[in-house]
């Protein structure tokens, strides 16, 4: 029934101004503007996916025991959509994005949405507000899609009985305004972001509310995101703040990357998942293993991996600088951006915003 339901569109009758909107899109930040329109789609137990609607972007009245406020019954994903040379524009492998959407409501016990709806939300949703899709070079508009429990009641017996999903678009620029900056990042010991059979490989908001001390305690240390290790051995390297690593290993021909393969309690990310194709079509071999923390700080130190990267939607490709933890520092090569993480950089971004081709069909 799903692939039948038509949306009703009501348009906003205050847009914002033209004048306005373009002084946003000048300098956007991350996350701070949102555009005229949103989409909403209700979902009941028993009747299934229902009430597609674009409206003008607003606040929402929910009642005070809705069950996602009590027990964080909340998935989101993360996309964008890129301005094109020809004026038109693309999204980046949205499927990716929907098919991880329903792995993470299959573990929060929420409902699936068929992948189509999904897109043809996007779609919509982009299409309408074409016009604060920011055209300056390496400016986007990010997409949150999301998902919300919204039975009134308070029992912990059961799932909700019912859901919102919702798509909000914000306008984004530049993740590095002065230039790619490496990051520091900060070796927690105290702090774990996910556990062997708990929500880690969901993006599930509960995740990231746990994920904020451990960022104000790296922030405190003079870093600016998070190492997060294995929360048995507290040992193995699972991903930095809310993006995947990637470790260079040698350079120039015999650079090879190794990434932490997913275990579970890794979330996995659709940028990861694009530079293990590509990284070998550009003849840098990838492998999917783990490695410890010390093991990454005995191989700086002996010179055997060159670059460290973090790789997102959001930033990317993200050079890792150097590495702090209780009563240890390093740093990676020399601290600068390497040649393979700024190369891989180029082809990936050279494909959202179409200035290179895209062999792989990613571009939507
Ligand atoms: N890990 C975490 C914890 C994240 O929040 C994100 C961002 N979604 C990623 C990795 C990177 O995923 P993606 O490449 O799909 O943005």
């Amino acid at each position: 029934m799903s692939s039948t339901l038509d949306f009703e569109i009501t348009l906003s009758q205050q847009p914002t101004p033209h004048a306005e909107r373009e002084r946003i899109l000048a300098d956007p930040g991350w996350g701070q503007h949102f555009t005229d329109h949103m989409i909403t789609i209700r979902y009941a137990a028993g009747r299934g996916w229902y009430d597609a609607r674009l409206e003008p972007y607003g606040p929402i009245s929910l009642d005070p025991a809705t069950q996602v406020f009590h027990y964080a019954q909340e998935i989101f994903e993360g996309t964008k959509a890129y301005a094109q040379p020809d004026g038109s524009v693309v999204t980046f492998r949205p499927e990716a994005n929907a098919a991880r959407f329903n792995r993470s409501a299959r573990r929060m016990a929420m409902p699936e949405i068929p992948e189509e709806l999904f897109v043809r939300s996007l779609e919509l949703l982009v299409g309408t507000d074409r016009d604060w899709v920011p055209r300056t070079e390496g400016y986007s508009l990010y997409l949150r899609p999301f998902m919300i429990a919204t039975t009134r009641a308070l029992g912990v017996q059961q799932p909700s009985q019912e859901y919102l999903f919702m798509v909000i678009a914000s306008p984004s620029g530049l993740y590095y305004p002065r230039g790619v900056r490496p990051v520091t990042v900060w070796a927690s010991q105290e702090y774990t972001r996910a556990a062997p059979g708990g929500t880690g490989e969901a993006k599930c908001g509960g995740n990231y509310a746990a994920s904020f001390l451990a960022q104000a305690e790296a922030l405190r240390n003079g870093c600016d995101q998070v190492v997060w290790l294995d929360a048995t051995e507290h040992r193995w390297v699972e991903e930095v703040g809310s993006m995947n690593l990637m470790f260079v290993y040698g350079s120039g021909p015999d650079a090879r990357l190794l990434t932490p393969a997913l275990t579970g309690t890794l979330l996995p990310g659709v940028t990861r998942d694009s530079l293990l194709k590509l990284a070998p079509d550009l003849g840098i071999p990838v492998e999917e293993g783990r490695i410890g923390i010390d093991q990454w700080q005995a191989a700086c130190a002996s010179g055997e991996i060159t670059e460290v990267f973090g790789c997102g939607t959001a930033a990317i490709i993200s050079p890792v600088g150097g590495v702090k933890g209780p009563g240890r520092e390093w740093t990676i090569g020399d601290g600068e951006p390497g040649p393979v993480s700024m190369r891989l950089r180029e082809e990936l971004i050279g494909i959202q915003y179409g200035t290179r081709p895209d062999p792989y069909g990613w571009v939507h």
